[in-house]
């Protein structure tokens, strides 16, 4: 009987060329949406939805949610946060009642993915640290409207898709504890996006943090701007590259 061998043999190679074998565990991304300011309660449900199904679509990474103070108190201990590969803060407001803040910055900094959108910088006002990780700070915005969004690095996978620039109607927000040195810079304007006085404003920009990688996204205020496909591959381009699954560089201005 030659059959048994032979199955052997075919089994074999099967198993030696099936890359299915040896396909990458999908990362771990814990979307945080709890709020103790503003709550964007008609976007944040939208933001959750469009980051769950970027990480279906795409295979590359699994989801699991912080809606409450409790969730937070459970998921989010030095401890608990092991098991999870980088956060995506979707417009998070407040001092955020995170069991250890430090330890949470920490974790980041030993290798993990910090995303946020939008009123990610309107949270822990009262944390400088958090700010310097984040590298820029909400100060205020005008009445909503359309701006250009200029692409300032147009290889990286959060803005690769986007030809020079994109016209998006959203609020705009105006920073503070920002240094344009001290990010790489993705989306800008070259205007006030209220007053259209000339003048450096940003929209986007990622950071590397220790060994940690921080993307950030000033847009994502309106539902609409959730529901476009060019912000929902600007997100996606962002969590890929903060959870160590796409290139991209995070340069800074001044380095030679
Ligand atoms: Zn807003």
């Amino acid at each position: 009987m030659r059959i048994v061998p032979l199955a052997c043999a075919i089994v074999v190679a099967l198993s030696l060329l099936a890359p299915s074998a040896h396909a990458a565990k999908p990362k771990r991304l814990l979307v945080v949406t709890v709020t103790k300011g503003f709550r964007h309660s008609d976007s944040i449900p939208v933001a959750e939805r469009v980051i769950g199904e970027l990480g279906a679509k795409s295979g590359k990474f699994e989801v699991d949610y912080v809606r409450t103070d409790d969730d937070m108190a459970r998921k989010m201990t030095a401890e608990a946060l092991k098991q999870y590969d980088g956060v995506f803060f979707a417009s998070t407001t407040g001092d955020l009642p995170l069991p250890d803040r430090d330890a949470f910055l920490k974790w980041i900094e030993s290798g993990k993915g910090f995303a946020g959108a939008h009123a990610a910088a309107d949270t822990f006002h009262g944390f400088p640290p958090y700010i310097a990780m984040l590298g820029g700070e909400f100060e205020t915005h005008g009445p909503q409207v359309e701006v250009e969004a200029l692409v300032e690095d147009a290889k990286h996978p959060a803005t690769k898709h986007i030809d020079k620039s994109v016209k998006v109607f959203d609020e705009i927000y105006i920073y503070k504890s920002y240094d344009r040195n001290q990010v790489h810079l993705l989306l800008d304007m070259d205007k006030h996006p209220n007053t259209k006085v000339a003048g450096h404003h940003p929209l986007s920009w990622n950071k590397a943090y220790g060994k940690g990688r921080i993307f950030y996204t000033a847009l994502g205020h309106r539902v609409d701007v959730w529901e476009k496909p060019w912000y929902q591959e600007h997100v996606l381009g962002g969590i890929l590259w903060s959870l160590g699954l796409a290139k991209g560089s995070a340069k800074l201005p001044t380095a030679p």
